[in-house]
């Protein structure tokens, strides 16, 4: 019996080919270095930890409400009020793994055949979400020459009747790029004259070194279109724990609710109570996040003077999005790289067609790691 068409047509992780790549060499003793991790190298927060151990002791291992515990919707609806200024109350909020969150999301609002605006270069799952929820991918361009903030006169070229979802995703993986105040104020027009549903990924948004995150939230209009989706993953190291959560206006919370109840029931019990904790840890994320900003200091100072190799300074993230300027695809320059150096990168084409000819650099592992990976790649591009 063959499986569904749509997942027929779904098209595994990109990364893997090389992930099998690596364990071959890795099998036969050699050491691979990995610069392209997805997550933070750092435990997470031991409070929190204590927390989730706290909660399972008292017997906090049940189902709870579809929509998440109260104390944490409360919490999250303020941090969003204090920290975004974006004006919720906890019946805005679903707590629920984001990357959940996106696809309920998608399900809740996409029609076969509606169209979704995608960014590129963009996360990977964003276009086979899409295509999951009967809908048609679109990509739109971020432009490299303005830090890989929004190229306008393309996004309206895509934009159409047939429009009904635009994703943006700040700061962005791969790009590190942040959406200044004016591309948000851009995307506003665009949503209120388009009508769309506004998704916005604020995934990495403890982790930024320069400027600011804008939410969209902010514009009281905006809001009213917009489903945010954030988490603990990235800000508090705990990918692990699978929690995060959406924040939507009231009118779409009882049918938001509907496909969290028939798939996920609820997030997981003690990482609720571990993420109510981790928005009262501070000074654990700010030291993270000090500990990136050198990394990425080092990572742009190496990348900068290498043959071939330009790179715009990322704002926000850990991840790098140099350019090459060599005729080889970016499939092949990752392949060769881990075969000749023992190297594991992210080809910059898994992140959609402006994604060529660029890698993905991870900066999440030791500096130790960046060293002898950067010489590697020096050493690479020197020869190619
Ligand atoms: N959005 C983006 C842009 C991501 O990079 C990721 C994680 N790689 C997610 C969403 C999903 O986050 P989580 O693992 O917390 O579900």
């Amino acid at each position: 019996m063959l499986v569904s068409k749509r997942v027929q047509n779904m098209y595994p992780s990109q990364t893997l080919a090389l992930v099998e790549l690596a364990a071959k060499f890795k099998e036969k003793g050699y050491q691979i270095i990995s610069l392209a991790v997805g997550e933070p190298d750092f435990t997470t927060p031991p409070n929190v930890i204590e927390a989730a151990c706290k909660a399972m002791h008292e017997g906090k291992t049940h189902y709870t409400p579809p929509t998440g515990i109260k104390e944490l919707k409360v919490a999250i609806a303020e941090k969003y009020r204090n920290e975004n200024s974006v004006d919720v109350d906890e019946n805005n909020v679903i707590v629920t793994p984001a990357k959940l969150a996106i696809f309920n999301t998608l399900s809740a609002f996409v029609d076969p055949g509606d169209e979704v605006l995608i960014p590129d270069p963009g996360w990977v799952s964003y276009k086979e979400m899409v295509h999951f929820a009967r809908g048609k991918p679109v990509s739109y361009k971020l432009d490299e020459e303005k830090d890989f903030g929004l190229d306008v006169d393309d996004l309206l070229s895509k934009v159409n009747f047939k429009t009904k979802v635009l994703i943006i995703n700040t700061p962005s993986n791969p790009t590190g790029g942040i959406l200044s105040r004016e591309d948000i104020k851009t995307i506003r027009d665009i949503v209120m004259d388009f009508d769309l549903i506004l998704i916005s990924d604020e995934i990495y948004e403890k982790i930024i070194f320069e400027g600011e995150h804008i939410s969209p939230g902010v514009y009281e209009d905006l809001r009213m279109n917009t489903i945010i989706v954030n988490g603990f993953s990235k800000g508090w190291a705990m990918t692990g724990w699978r929690i995060g959560y959406l924040i939507a206006p009231h009118r779409y919370i009882p049918e938001l609710e509907k496909i969290q109840q028939h798939t996920i029931s609820c997030a997981p019990s003690m990482s609720q109570y571990a993420a109510l904790e981790a928005l009262r840890t501070r000074e654990y994320v700010s030291e993270m996040v000090e500990e990136f900003k050198t990394r990425r200091d080092y990572v742009y100072k190496q990348l900068s003077n290498m043959r071939g190799i330009s790179i715009k300074k990322p704002k926000a993230t850990f991840y790098m999005f140099p350019k090459y300027d060599f005729d080889i695809s970016s499939k092949k320059f990752v392949e060769d790289f881990m075969i000749r150096e023992k190297v594991a990168v992210t080809p910059g084409s898994a992140f959609g067609m402006y994604g060529e000819n660029h890698i993905r650099i991870s900066f999440a592992t030791s500096m130790e790691n960046l060293k002898e990976g950067l010489a590697r790649l020096r050493r690479f591009v020197e020869n190619l």
